[in-house]
């Protein structure tokens, strides 16, 4: 058996993906970044051929995406994160209708693409450099709450009262604004919920300029986040997909081209 890996080298997290011939996504491995992008992309990668038991040799091509995606020398191609996510989404969707709109969230980027018919990428939007509303503001929170990042859903589904409105957007200004809200007695639960709305604001805001449309997929990691998943839905007021693994999609998406760029070389050499 052939394998192929596809590599997400994004600003917070790496995420590795391999899958099979058949396309079977047989493992994944997430590691933090840090500040030693090469050598931690290559150690995230042996550490789950070793946990599946493949060796190198198998592998027969690697694609890799993400922030840091040109770092990663031993790759035999690097591809952008939006066409490796199309590619992902393409292929997760399931049951789930035609995927016609992904909001994609990351360590310090918030998308949205819009797919046509045959889940190809029609328009997208991004935010600016600003973190509001990515990864890294939900980590400034959970910072603030002396909580870890994953436990930010449950305190929204937790809150008791309505959401805190919280109304700077910008990273520093929302930090002081959630001190301030804490010192003046606000639950934290509320404040957590109020945060979750702001970016679903924010997300609506970014959407509206390449048009909403369902079935809308969830990814990246923030979409781990339930208090987050239902700010969105109430927002934009209809329901969103996620799939189970939402932060390897672009990952997985890596692979499936890895292997189909294989079959391609297989077939110019042969001709
Ligand atoms: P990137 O590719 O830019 O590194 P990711 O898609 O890996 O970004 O998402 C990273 C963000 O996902 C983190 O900044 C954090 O906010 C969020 N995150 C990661 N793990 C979890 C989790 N278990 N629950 C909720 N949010 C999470």
């Amino acid at each position: 058996m052939k394998y192929f890996v596809g590599t997400d080298i994004g600003s917070t997290f790496i995420k590795i993906a391999v899958i099979d011939e058949n396309e079977k996504l047989i493992g994944h491995n997430t590691v933090f970044t840090g500040s030693h992008f090469h050598e931690n992309t290559v150690k995230a990668v042996g550490e789950l051929l070793g946990r599946l038991k493949i060796s190198q040799d198998d592998v027969e091509y690697t694609v890799s995406t993400g922030y840091g995606r040109k770092l990663l020398k031993e790759a035999d191609e690097t591809v952008s994160e939006i066409t490796a996510n199309v590619t992902g989404v393409r292929n997760l969707s399931g049951d789930n209708g035609k995927i016609k709109t992904i909001i994609n969230i990351g360590g310090q980027d918030l998308k949205i693409i819009s797919l046509d018919d045959n889940g190809n990428c029609k328009n997208f939007a991004m935010n600016d450099k600003c973190a509001a509303g990515t990864g890294r503001f939900l980590e400034m929170v959970a910072k603030n709450m002396e909580v870890d990042v994953s436990e930010l859903g449950n305190m929204h589904i937790n809150a008791s009262g309505l959401p805190v409105s919280v109304n700077s957007t910008c990273t520093v200004f929302a930090e002081s604004e959630i001190i301030s809200l804490l010192a003046n007695g606000h639950g934290r639960n509320e404040v957590v919920a109020g945060v979750h709305f702001s970016i679903a604001k924010r997300i609506a805001r970014l959407a509206q300029r390449v048009g909403v449309e369902d079935v809308i997929f969830f990814d990246g990691g923030p979409a781990l986040n339930r208090g987050l998943v239902l700010a969105i839905e109430d927002e934009l007021m209809r329901d969103i997909f996620i799939p189970d693994t939402p932060q390897i999609t672009t990952a997985f998406g890596a692979a499936l081209i890895a292997k189909d760029s294989s079959v391609l070389e297989k077939e110019t050499v042969d001709a």
